[in-house]
């Protein structure tokens, strides 16, 4: 996959205020693209239409925009694979979904959420992990046919191996390796016909291109997910590299409750957009000549992925508002 031009993305969800793991995302996203003369661009992933809003998706843009974080091809400005905003794109997501369908890679599942609950409550009690058990997966054609031309509401879900071991590459971590038994046979189409994150991420990562998919490390055990689905689809994987994920000082998961995450909050604060920046990558990354201070050009000049390192970043406040003073 050496040839393959570089593409990576960020991909938020337009739910809330512009968060700095996003900013910190960004910035091994783009730095990793420029670093091998390649393309950063933006996607907005708001098919979860209950809690995306047109304010949030725009302090997304202007937050990143402010911190200097910039992209080539995006919701605002377009590009070749335009729509870069997922609630444009849901037939594309459908056909997809429907080719699966045919290929028998999915099925139809009609399973209420109270049976849903039901199985979730006998498997916890039981001790197994909740996971769908299947019953769906092998309906008789004709009647999934009849159930559907009767108008009983139905999601698509993907067909999981029960057995093996999945193993997943990983930029920084290698192989990893991931029991089937633990992958859920994922919803790809809601009964609403909108896609879940699931497909409608793997999809526009194929149509757009994307070589590398640079994210948080909540979503490694998604890759299995994917994986698959890029083999259902026949499509060439993109290289896989899940970033620690930021910490408070006590090591827990960065959370509002002990840190303010907005980075609308530490513009109004008066941090700098560079003091920030700074902050956010050196949580990762340490230059070659291990310089205190760095702007995102020095980044990416010397960039590479194999000095970020995988201990748990914590975001202290003090020490940004120390390097903010210092800047
Ligand atoms: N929409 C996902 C998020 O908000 C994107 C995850 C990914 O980069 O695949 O984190």
């Amino acid at each position: 996959n050496g040839s393959r031009p570089v593409r990576t993305r960020i991909a938020p969800s337009p739910t809330g205020f512009p968060h700095v793991g996003t900013a910190y995302i960004a910035l091994f996203n783009l730095a990793f693209a420029k670093a091998n003369g390649g393309e950063f661009i933006l996607r907005i992933e708001d098919t979860d239409q209950t809690r995306s809003t047109e304010q949030s998706e725009q302090m997304i843009l202007d937050a990143l925009r402010w911190v200097g974080l910039d992209w080539s091809e995006g919701p605002d400005i377009g590009g070749p694979h335009a729509p870069y905003r997922q609630s444009e794109r849901s037939d594309i997501y459908k056909e997809h979904a429907n080719k699966l369908l045919d290929n028998n890679h999915a099925f139809r599942c009609f399973c209420t959420s109270e049976e849903l609950d039901a199985m979730r409550a006998e498997q916890m009690a039981n001790g197994e992990t909740p996971r769908y058990d299947g019953r769906c997966a092998h309906l008789a054609p004709g009647k999934t046919e009849q159930l559907v031309n009767e108008g009983k509401p139905n999601v698509i879900r993907m067909r999981v191996p029960t057995e093996g071991v999945c193993q997943v590459h990983d930029m920084l971590r290698g192989t990893v390796e991931i029991p089937w038994a633990q992958v859920d046979m994922q919803v790809l189409l809601k009964t609403d016909g909108m896609p879940t994150y699931h497909l409608a991420n793997v999809v526009d990562d194929h149509l757009m291109d994307i070589s590398h998919v640079m994210r948080g490390e909540e979503w490694l055990n998604s890759a299995p997910k994917h994986q698959l689905l890029y083999e259902y689809f026949g499509w060439e994987m993109p290289t896989l590299c899940h970033m620690p994920l930021l910490r408070n000082p006590d090591k827990s998961k960065l959370s509002k409750r002990k840190n303010p995450t907005s980075i609308t909050y530490y513009r109004d604060a008066g941090v700098l957009p560079e003091a920030l920046l700074n902050y956010l990558g050196r949580m990762g990354y340490s230059t070659p000549d291990e310089a205190e201070k760095f702007t995102l050009d020095e980044m990416i000049a010397s960039f590479d992925i194999q000095r970020v390192s995988l201990g748990g970043p914590i975001f202290d406040i003090e020490k940004l508002n120390w390097l903010n003073s210092e800047w």
